[in-house]
């Protein structure tokens, strides 16, 4: 396994136990918590002038931070997306900066190949041809490219909610694509991982699914990089994030903590979850000051990416909305849409349906009184618009212009 200098291995967000990444591939050996990377920081001779000088185009700028090198990476070159500053929508927020950070421009159009990239290159160092998820949509059809890249075999299970954009994608770059039956309505992202755990006690498949590969949110963690790296090391008041299984939102604020052990950064930057009022188990489990959610029983929204009614980190994504001082907050799907449809009318930005509970979150909490007139937000607009696009039409017909 070719490994970056400063990774130690991986240790156990539960039990504390550390473990080497060669035989341990997944979830922790002993009690089968969520492994996570390690670094020896002292180790890392990156620098912020070092990286003013770098021009790789993709996450893998910041090998230094991550487990494998850019030499040995599975890359369709993901990451160093654009940070677009929206004027329109501080004057709406009544902040002195909006900025989108526009997932939207990866290779398959979100920012779940980050997490893909990285869980394959751990498939191919591991000697796996083939890998397996269930996911909502956008994970799977990442996950089909970066397995076609590797020359693997990828299973993909997903419920029926799933765009066509998805589904069609994932048969296209040669996956396997598995609908799971529904069991009562339609078949919901609980009754794709049913099927996939089926599957998998027959076989001997690599999972990159969430948080079973410790891989995934250490990708996603690059975005908090790039959003600190662009704006000199000087951390946003707020950054929005649309929350499903919290991978983004976990990696993000490791990153942030990373470089404030590091020395730079000095503070950690607010992380706010935001979820549709439809599916919000992580926003109801901060207002009521718990440590873990409570599972929603019915799911009851349009948002495909964060229709995650049972989080398996939450316990992660609520320590470290806490930890950063940031917040939660969720909106209906009504208003999440029209935010769409404002962000693409008045900054051009094509947010994503899922993606745009960040933009209706935001304006929720301005109006609640969260944000001063001298703020810098980040809405992370964590995929493409277009995927979208028949949802987001759906709403011009409720609207009168
Ligand atoms: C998966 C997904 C999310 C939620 O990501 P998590 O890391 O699971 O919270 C948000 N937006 C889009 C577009 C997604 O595909
Ligand atoms: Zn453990």
């Amino acid at each position: 396994m070719r490994t970056t200098d400063a990774f130690v291995g991986l240790a156990c967000l539960d039990c504390g136990g550390k473990f080497d990444p060669e035989p341990t591939g997944h979830r922790c050996p002993d009690c089968e918590g969520i492994l996570d990377p390690r670094y020896d920081l002292d180790a890392v001779e990156l620098t912020p002038d070092v990286l003013a000088d770098r021009h790789t185009q993709s996450m893998y700028r910041y090998e230094e931070l991550l487990p494998f090198p850019s030499e040995s990476a599975v890359s369709l070159g993901e990451g160093t997306t654009p940070l677009v500053e929206c004027p329109s929508l501080a004057d709406t927020l009544g902040v002195d900066r909006v900025l989108i950070k526009d997932e939207g421009q990866n290779p398959t159009g979100t920012f779940k190949d980050r997490g893909q990239s990285l869980a394959v290159t751990a498939a191919r160092e591991h000697g796996a041809d083939a890998i397996a998820l269930n996911s909502a949509g956008n994970a799977g059809q990442a996950a089909a490219a970066y397995a076609a890249r590797a020359g693997m075999d990828a299973h993909v299970f997903l419920p029926q909610r799933a765009g066509f954009t998805q589904k069609a994608m994932v048969e296209i770059h040669g996956g396997n694509l598995h609908v799971a039956d529904p069991i009562d309505g339609d078949s919901e992202i609980g009754d794709a991982g049913d099927a996939y755990a089926e599957a998998m006690a027959e076989e001997d498949w690599y999972s990159t699914k969430t948080f079973v590969t410790p891989y995934r949110h250490e990708g996603k963690k690059t975005m908090a990089l790039e959003i600190l790296e662009e704006l000199d090391w000087e951390p946003p008041d707020a950054v929005v994030y649309p929350t499903g299984g919290g991978v983004g939102l976990v990696g993000m604020h490791k990153a942030a903590r990373e470089l404030r052990e590091l020395g730079w950064i000095d503070d950690l930057p607010p992380l706010y979850a935001a979820q549709a009022s439809g599916c919000a188990p992580i926003v109801d489990a901060f207002e009521a000051g718990r440590e873990v959610h409570e599972p929603v029983a019915e799911v009851n929204t349009v948002c495909n990416g964060i229709a995650i009614p049972d989080p398996g980190a939450s316990r992660q994504i609520l320590a470290a909305i806490r930890e950063s001082d940031g917040g939660a907050v969720a909106t209906d799907d009504g208003e999440i849409l029209e935010a769409a449809i404002e962000v693409a009318r008045t900054a051009g930005v094509e947010m994503g349906a899922t993606c745009a509970a960040a933009a209706s979150g935001a304006f929720e909490l301005a109006k609640q009184g969260e944000f001063d007139d001298d703020d810098t937000v980040v809405l992370l607009n964590t995929g493409a618009g277009n995927k979208d696009a028949a949802t987001l039409r759906s709403q011009l017909g409720d609207r009168s212009s």
